[in-house]
C-alpha cells in the first residue's frame, strides 16, 4: 500500500487466521534491527503472543526471548467485544462475528 513499515506505531490484528498475523514476527524484526527506540501496539485476541512466539519458534529458533526483552512491543490482547481507546485518540470497537473455526 505504499506505506514504510517503521512508520507503523500500532496495528489491529482481528483474528488469528495466518492471513492476519503470519507475518507479525518479520515486521517485529524490522521494528527490533532498524527502529528499536520506539514503542509499536499491536491490538489483537487473547493468546496472540503466545502464537507469534510459536511463529518465532519455527522460524527464528531461539531467538523470541530476546526480541520480546529488547523490542518495545506492546500486545494489548482482548477478548470478546471490545471498546478501546488508544493513546491516540482512537476508538477501537469490535462485534462478535462467525467466521470459520479458528480453533
Ligand atoms: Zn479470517
Amino acid at each position: 500500500m505504499g506505506h514504510n513499515i517503521l512508520d507503523i506505531k500500532m496495528c489491529l490484528i482481528t483474528h488469528l487466521h495466518g492471513d492476519h498475523f503470519f507475518d507479525i514476527p518479520f515486521f517485529l524484526l524490522d521494528r527490533y534491527f532498524l527502529k528499536p527506540n520506539e514503542t509499536v501496539k499491536i491490538f489483537c485476541p487473547k493468546c496472540t503472543e503466545e502464537k507469534v512466539k510459536k511463529l518465532f519458534d519455527l522460524g527464528f529458533p531461539g531467538e523470541w526471548d530476546e526480541i520480546r526483552k529488547k523490542s518495545k512491543v506492546e500486545f494489548s490482547e482482548f477478548v470478546g467485544e471490545i471498546n478501546v481507546k488508544t493513546d491516540g485518540g482512537i476508538e477501537i470497537s469490535s462485534k462478535i462475528v462467525e467466521h470459520g473455526d479458528l480453533k
